[in-house]
């Protein structure tokens, strides 16, 4: 086999425990359906790796096999209105190589080293700018597979229920090799921004969520802000590229790396500053292609794993949910002297019923995003804020939201659990590709 085995695995520095047996380079897609045949050579559970950004221990090692799909980085082709792709290339690569031919995906992430086999599988919500398309899995129209026997399958849109399956799978239905991606032509975005306190924010929750446009907010509990950045897609905008993006960008992709995991107030005021000074110069109006606030993190994955958790709560009740987030933070810190040193990110999501576990697929939702540079406290706030979250009707991500336990799954995803479960255990009897994160959470 072309592909390369590693016997002796590192241990992962971030916390999140992991412990396969093997680590394999897969170089030819060709090789996977052997390697989920033969359970002596790759033992069980066999679980995939892309780029190792996500916050929990989605990926798992557990004595088992994990196929790190970083190798399979082709782009294949690229269409009008398409671009089909290898499973291992990362998402800054492919929007990057779309924005030369004048393209890009109909939603385009913050950050670049997210894998096309992430995407396709995991819940990976943005900020979105109209029903139907919140969750990256949502620009997938075909993916090919290898299901846990070892076939090969090609599942397209026009199979909508099994798409929706797939594209909230995790490596559990199967490893995926190849992906299409919806893509259009690359057009401006306006930002704008407004600064509101709660009490504002709250009265005109109705008109901001009105106006057109894609909405991320930056939320300071203790200073009572809420920064609102519309994105607004403009064809006839100008474009300003600002220096100021640039120092953001700078901002993310120097001083981030330089701290590693154990940056403390240092860099949450580099970030602070250059967030303020994005804010000072956009509040005149900035006009940027999207593929320009995509920011590269370190590649070593496990220095920035810490910083965020992630839960989605209806729309309709978000601004009371904020105020008692509000006050969660600040009892949180008069009783343990902790609070988060970052600002909290959130994204509004239109509805999407595109995957199973798509954080709206029952109507539209607004993200709640506790950020902090990990130290020390973070961990047992997130697990306060988790119970806090799940008792105000908020809903997790499998890959995003850390400290996540069954009770918190089941409340939010009810029935669509049970399917779930259900398939997986047709179709992946001999629990091949499970490991015991999903077995805890899923059974
Ligand atoms: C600091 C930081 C900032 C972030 N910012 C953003 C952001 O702005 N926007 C955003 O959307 N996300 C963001 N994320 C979240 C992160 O992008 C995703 O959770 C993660 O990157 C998913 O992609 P990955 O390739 O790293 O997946 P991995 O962690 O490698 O894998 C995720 C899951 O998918 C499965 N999987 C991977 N490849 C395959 C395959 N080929 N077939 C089947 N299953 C597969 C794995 O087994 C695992 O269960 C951020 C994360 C961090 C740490």
């Amino acid at each position: 086999m072309a592909s390369k085995v590693t016997r002796s695995p590192g241990a992962d520095s971030s916390g999140i425990y992991r412990r396969p047996r093997l680590v394999l380079k897969l170089k030819r897609f060709e090789d996977l359906p052997s390697v989920l045949e033969k359970t002596k050579s790759y033992p069980t559970p066999v679980r995939m790796v892309g780029a190792d950004y996500s916050q929990t221990r989605c990926v798992g090692g557990d004595g088992g096999t994990t196929v790190d799909t970083a190798a399979l980085d082709k782009i294949q082709e690229f269409g009008e209105t398409f671009v089909r792709a290898q499973a291992g290339v990362r998402v800054g690569v492919l929007v990057h190589a779309l924005a030369e031919r004048g393209l890009e995906l109909p939603l385009t992430p913050e950050m670049g080293q997210i894998s096309l086999g992430a995407v396709a599988v995991t819940t990976l919500p943005q900020a979105s700018f109209g029903a139907g398309t919140a969750q990256m899995s949502s620009c997938v129209t075909e993916l090919k597979l290898i299901t846990p026997q070892g076939k090969q399958m090609i599942v397209t849109e026009q199979q909508r229920d099994l798409m929706r399956v797939l594209r909230s799978s995790y490596g559990l239905l199967g490893v995926v090799h190849e992906v299409v991606l919806r893509v259009r032509p690359l057009t401006p975005v306006k930002i704008d921004y407004q600064v509101l306190g709660l009490k504002d924010f709250s009265a005109r929750f109705a008109a901001i969520m009105q106006a057109p446009g894609a909405l991320r907010l930056h939320i300071s509990p203790f200073t009572d802000k809420i920064t609102v950045e519309r994105r607004t897609l403009d064809e006839s905008a100008s474009l300003s590229r600002s220096g100021i993006w640039k120092i953001r960008n700078s901002v993310m992709r120097n001083v981030l790396p330089a701290f590693g995991s154990s940056v403390g107030s240092v860099l949450a005021a580099g970030v602070q500053r250059a967030l303020g000074a994005t804010l000072d110069r956009a509040t005149r109006g900035v006009a940027l292609y999207a593929h320009e606030w995509m920011r590269e993190l370190p590649n070593e994955a496990w220095k920035a794993r810490h910083t965020y958790s992630l839960w989605a709560f209806p729309q309709s009740d978000f601004p009371r949910i904020l105020g008692e987030y509000f006050a969660f933070c600040k009892a949180y810190y008069k009783q343990h002297k902790y609070r988060s040193n970052l600002v909290s990110g959130a994204s509004r999501l239109h509805q999407d019923r595109g995957s199973l576990f798509s954080l709206s697929y029952c109507g539209p939702m607004i993200t709640l995003e506790p950020s902090s540079t990990g130290e020390k406290g973070w961990d047992d706030f997130l697990i306060d804020f988790n119970d806090f979250a799940s008792a105000a009707g908020g809903t997790p991500s499998f890959n995003q939201t850390r400290a996540l336990q069954p009770e918190h799954v089941a409340k939010s995803f009810g029935e669509r659990v049970k399917l779930f479960k259900a398939l997986r255990q047709r179709t992946d009897p001999l629990n091949r590709l499970r490991n015991s994160y999903f077995a805890y959470l899923l059974g």
